[in-house]
Parts: C-alpha cells; structure tokens; sequence
C-alpha cells in the first residue's frame, strides 16, 4: 500500500508498505528525506529498520536529491536502487537526457510544486548530481558508497520483479531515458513518476510536456492504456489521481 507523504516539497515522495517492509520512493531533498524519518518513526509499526529499498523514478536532483541523508539513518542493508542506466551515468559512459520545454514544461510545474514545500531544507539538495543541464549533467557524486547502491533492468515491455510484494519496475522512458514507474496489479497502485504531473486539486492528471522525447513518452503511456489498469496513480508532482476501471485512460495527452 502506498502511503503520500502530505507535503514532501517539490517532488511527491512516498512509503510503500509490504509484507517484508518498507519501500521509499523518490527521496528528492535534505527535506524529503527528515520527512520519511519522521513519517516511519511516527507511526505505529513502522521503524527505520524496515527499509528495505529507497528507489527512483528516475535521475533528477529533485527525486534523487535526499537518498543518502535517509540512507544514514537506515541499516546499511539499506539499498538504493536506480535503473541500470545510472550505473552508466555514475561511470561517465552515459549522460543525462536533455529535456526540453523549460519554459512550457518545467516552469509552470515547477511554480505549482512549491506549494508542497514546507521548510527550506525542502530546496536543500545532498549534491549537484541530477540536473539535466549542459555542463551540469556531468555531475553524478552520490555521497554515499556504491556498495549501497543496487540497480533494476527493465527494457520494453518486460517488467522487472522486484521482490517486494507485487511490485515491478516498467520501463517509461519519455521525460528521461531513465525514467521508470513502479506498479502492483493487485492492488492496482501506479507510482508513475515525471510522466504524468497533476498540478490541479480534483485533475485528472496529464502528460509532462517536459520531456527529453515526445515520441517515448507518448508511446509509454499509451503502452501502459494497453498493458495495466491502475485504479490510482501517484505522479511525480501534485495530487494522486483516481480512476474506476482505468485512471491511465483519463489523463490529459497531447
Ligand atoms: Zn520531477
């Protein structure tokens, strides 16, 4: 079950619960990551202890940006897992997409997502790693030690198995290369990332026009309308949206 952090700063961060422990996705600030620690530690049956896994949508500051001051306060069992691509990244084999848009795209979201944004440590990044600027994006330092780090594989339509309840990881690459969404068909819980943004309270959810390509991330969404039928999604940014049969196929696209 996935559990919302209410105001998590710019990016949603959320706590999955399963029958083994805990899951943490998309820790993207100093902020977002005292918020878990606060969210675990304050609630009945929860302890820091039961996570097993912080992973990302994908590799940007304001997802990444928080993982290892969670990852401190964690055993160091604790693992965080990236798609495989970052490997590449963190190598310099491989550099962040460059998104286009900033202006239609990043601006008008990036406004509305203040609105999340509680305390300054909310705008308080760990490192420089994970903008997708020219110059910038050379910058992949994680402050914590690769042996912490763990890396899922999924390409096409193959979906990768976590281990963690019904939970797999589908590659949705459009916003980045790298970008994934997490999903459980039993409890039908999609946790979509930057793909689709809901800035509205009560919206339907629509597809980010800040994007590294237009072409993949209108084919992974449609992929997904054909593919899973998620009753909840939970976006990267703004409120979770809520369908019957389908919450995928009442998302605004272009
Ligand atoms: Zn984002």
């Amino acid at each position: 079950m996935v559990h919302p952090l209410k105001n998590s700063g710019l990016a949603r961060t959320y706590v999955i619960t399963g029958k083994d422990g805990l899951m943490v996705v998309d820790v993207g600030s100093i902020g977002s990551a005292e918020d878990v620690v606060e969210y675990v530690t304050g609630t009945p049956g929860m302890e820091l202890g039961d996570i097993l896994y912080v992973v990302s949508t994908h590799f940007h500051i304001d997802h990444i940006g928080g993982i290892g001051h969670l990852l401190d306060k964690c055993p160091p069992t604790t693992k965080a897992l990236f798609n495989y691509m970052v490997e590449d990244y963190l190598n310099g084999k491989r550099k962040l997409s460059l998104i286009k848009n900033w202006f239609v795209g990043c601006v008008p979201a990036s406004v509305a997502s203040t609105r999340y944004v509680r305390k300054f440590s909310h705008f308080k990044f760990e490192g420089l790693a994970g903008i997708p600027l020219p110059g910038l994006r050379n910058i992949v330092k994680l402050p914590y030690g690769r042996d912490r780090i763990g890396y899922f594989k999924c390409e096409g339509d193959t979906g990768y198995n976590l281990g963690f309840d019904e939970w797999e990881v589908l590659a949705t690459p459009g916003h980045t290369e790298d970008s994934v969404s997490f999903y459980n068909g039993a409890s039908g819980e999609l946790i979509c990332g930057d793909m689709i943004l809901n800035m509205k309270e009560g919206g339907r959810g629509a597809l980010n026009r800040f994007y590294w390509s237009r072409k993949l991330i209108i084919d992974s969404y449609n992929r997904l309308c054909n593919t899973i039928k998620p009753q909840t999604i939970y976006p990267g940014h703004g409120e979770i949206i809520k369908g019957d049969e389908n919450a995928l196929l009442d998302v605004e696209t272009f």
